[in-house]
C-alpha cells in the first residue's frame, strides 16, 4: 500500500447509508486539516459489518460520488476492509490475546456502570476461568478473541481536545462470529496506509486511547487526532437520514446544488458568508483548526 513521506489524513464510511450533511463535514474537515499540512489524503470503506455486498458497493457508489460532488479528492487506491481479513488476522500474532465466552448481557451483569457513552469496559471474568469452565463454555458458544491489556492507560493527543487519557480495557478484537473488530481493523489499516492525522467524528474520542494502545503495541506510531462536532437535529439527537433533506440527493430533489451544500457547510464552520460559492481548496486558504467552532452542528432540514 502506498505510504506518504509527509504521512496522511483519511475519510472513512461504512456504506451503511448515504452520507449526511454531518458526515460531509467531517469528510472535508478530514480533507482541510490533511491538505493544510500537505498530508496526503486517503479514503477506506469501513465494510466488514456489510450483510449485503451488492446493497454495499451501491452504497459506497453513492459515497464515492457524493465526496466528489463537494469536490474532495483523494490520493491511492480506496481501501476496503472486507478484502483485508487476511491482514488484520496476520497482526493478531503479535499481540496477548484470551477467548471470551461473555455475552452482552453476562457484562452488562457483571461490569460496572457504563461510561458516559454506552461502553462498558470488560472486567476480564474468561481470563480467570478454569480449566473446566473453559471447556464446558467452548462446547456451548464460539468465542470472541479480546486483547490482554493488564489495565493499561494511554494518552493521546487531540488539536480540539487537548490531551485525553483513557484506562484500556481488554477490548474485543475478533467477534465471537469471526468478524475483526472495528478497533482491531481501524488501527491495523491506520498504520498501514500512513495514517498519521485521524480527524472523525467526536463520537469516537473515548475510542482513541485504546486505539492509539493498540497502534504501539503493534510496532506502530499512534497518529494525532482531531475529533471534531457531530450535526445534530433540531432536538439535539445526532443528525440521521430521517430528519429529512439531508444527504445531497435529497437536497437536490429540492432544487439545492452540491456547490450550495459545500457553501451550507463552510457557513457553518465560519469559512465563507451565507450564498458565497467556494471551492474546497478556498476554503483551505482560510482554514484554521484554533477557529473551528466547538459545539454540535444543528442542522434544520
Ligand atoms: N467507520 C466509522 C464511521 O463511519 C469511522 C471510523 C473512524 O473514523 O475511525 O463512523
Amino acid at each position: 500500500m502506498d505510504d506518504f513521506q509527509t504521512g496522511a489524513g483519511r475519510f472513512a464510511p461504512s456504506p451503511t447509508s448515504e452520507l449526511h450533511l454531518g458526515n460531509l463535514r467531517t469528510a472535508l474537515l478530514a480533507w482541510l486539516f490533511a491538505r493544510s499540512t500537505g498530508r496526503g489524503f486517503r479514503l477506506r470503506i469501513e465494510d466488514l459489518d456489510t450483510v449485503r455486498v451488492a446493497v454495499a458497493r451501491g452504497v459506497e457508489r453513492s459515497q464515492l460520488g457524493d465526496l466528489a460532488a463537494i469536490g474532495l479528492d483523494f490520493d491511492g487506491e480506496v481501501v476496503r476492509q472486507s478484502e483485508r481479513l487476511d491482514v488484520y488476522r496476520a497482526a493478531l500474532a503479535g499481540l496477548d490475546t484470551y477467548d471470551c465466552y461473555c455475552t452482552r448481557k453476562e457484562i452488562a451483569e457483571a461490569a460496572s456502570a457504563p461510561h458516559g457513552d454506552g461502553y462498558r469496559p470488560y472486567p476480564g471474568t474468561c481470563l480467570r476461568l478454569s480449566a473446566r469452565r473453559r471447556a464446558e463454555l467452548a462446547a456451548t458458544r464460539p468465542p470472541a478473541l479480546r486483547v490482554r491489556a493488564d489495565g493499561a492507560s494511554s494518552t493521546v493527543h487531540d488539536v480540539l481536545h487537548g490531551e485525553v487519557t483513557g484506562v484500556v480495557d481488554d477490548f474485543v478484537l475478533v467477534r465471537n462470529d469471526g468478524t475483526p473488530a472495528y478497533n482491531l481493523a481501524v488501527v491495523v489499516d491506520d498504520l498501514a496506509m500512513g495514517v498519521d492525522q485521524v480527524v472523525r467524528g467526536d463520537d469516537l474520542l473515548s475510542s482513541a486511547p485504546r486505539q492509539a494502545w493498540l497502534a504501539t503495541r503493534l510496532g506502530g506510531t499512534p497518529p494525532g487526532y482531531a475529533h471534531v462536532p457531530l450535526a445534530v437535529n433540531a432536538d439535539g439527537k445526532r443528525l440521521a437520514k430521517r430528519d429529512g433533506a439531508v444527504s445531497l440527493s435529497a437536497l437536490a430533489r429540492l432544487g439545492t446544488r452540491p456547490g450550495q451544500v459545500l457553501t451550507r457547510i463552510a457557513v457553518s464552520l465560519q469559512l465563507a458568508e451565507p450564498e458565497e460559492p467556494v471551492t474546497p481548496s478556498v476554503l483551505l486558504d482560510r482554514f484554521d483548526p484554533a477557529m473551528l467552532p466547538r459545539d454540535p452542528w444543528v442542522v434544520s432540514a
